[in-house]
């Protein structure tokens, strides 16, 4: 290792810290049949990790898990589950605890399909969302936690911008994310003032150039959009090396700032960013 890192760049020497981290870690991701969760699979599987993937269909697990198994991961298996019942939160867990003997990343990073439009007083579906995109984590965290704990892992909380501030037709998804927030923000107070083995990170993300974000926002808003890779990629660094806070792309945190020293101007500029016709 020694040799490895003499004249290396600090960038790579970070990564192969990393790898070394990962190699063999016991990691369930959420949401890893698409998009930055597929990308977290494919990334953890390179550094060599034993990986359970979940999401709703079967058949794209599958495909995803093989593709893991081919990219050098120790083990890659696959279970589905629907985060909106009340049985496949702690049935997922409770699967990976038994295949791998333990866990050492808990990666939370589901949600289920929403639309991006309009607040029409659906209120079903809000009740639908929050199961998933919300109950189902602090249900999975707790299920998780003895186990973390054990092993002094991590849990990774994947949230979003609209997790820090609001914006418009994502009235019932941004209420889910500020939940998130809320709720590991306090638990993680409640970590470090017992001196808790688990870290707990919560990545706030942009907007990513993943299939379901681009099919919304096209036309409708033109920001660039940050590659679902890198995303993944990052916010598995933020896991492995403990950071309670994840902003990506960098420009987030200048957003969180200024909606609150200059709320005037930035709500002007949300409201206008968007093309929209009442
Ligand atoms: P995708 O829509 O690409 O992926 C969502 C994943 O969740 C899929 O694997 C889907 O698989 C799974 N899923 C959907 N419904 C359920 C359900 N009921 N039960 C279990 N699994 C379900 O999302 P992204 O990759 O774009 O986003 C990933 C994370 O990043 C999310 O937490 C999101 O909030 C966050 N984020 C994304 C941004 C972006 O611009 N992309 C911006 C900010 C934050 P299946 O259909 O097979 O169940």
């Amino acid at each position: 290792i020694k040799l490895y890192f003499q004249n290396k760049p600090l960038c790579s020497r970070f990564v192969v810290l990393v790898f070394f981290t990962l190699q063999g870690a016991r990691v369930l991701v959420t949401g890893a049949s698409t998009g930055i969760g597929e990308q977290m699979a494919y990334h953890y599987a390179r550094f060599g990790a034993q990986l359970v993937i979940t999401a709703r269909r079967e058949k794209v697990l599958q495909q995803v898990v093989e593709k893991c198994l081919s990219l050098g991961a120790q083990k890659a298996l696959y279970i589905a589950g629907d985060m909106a019942t009340e049985s496949d939160p702690d049935k997922v867990v409770e699967f990976t605890l038994e295949k791998l003997g333990g866990l050492d990343y808990l990666v939370l990073n589901h949600i289920g399909p929403t639309p991006f439009s309009v607040w029409k007083g659906d209120i079903e579906h809000t009740r639908w969302l929050m199961k998933v995109n919300f109950f189902s984590y602090v249900q999975m965290a707790w299920k998780a936690l003895p186990s973390l704990e054990q092993s002094k892992g991590s849990l990774v909380i994947v949230s979003s911008l609209l997790g820090k501030m609001a914006g418009p037709f994502t009235a019932p998804y941004t209420a889910t994310k500020f939940a998130l927030n809320g709720f590991f923000g306090s638990l993680q107070h409640e970590l470090a003032m017992k001196n808790s083995n688990v870290s707990l990170s919560i990545c706030t993300l942009g907007l990513i150039d993943t299939d379901s974000a681009m099919e919304k926002v096209r036309g409708v808003i033109d920001v660039p959009a940050a590659p679902a890779s890198e995303a993944a990629l990052n916010i598995i660094k933020t896991g492995a090396t403990r950071q309670e806070e994840l902003y990506y792309p960098w420009n987030t945190f200048a957003v969180t700032l200024t909606k609150d020293w200059i709320p005037f101007a930035t709500n002007y500029i949300i409201r206008h960013a968007y093309n929209y016709i009442p």
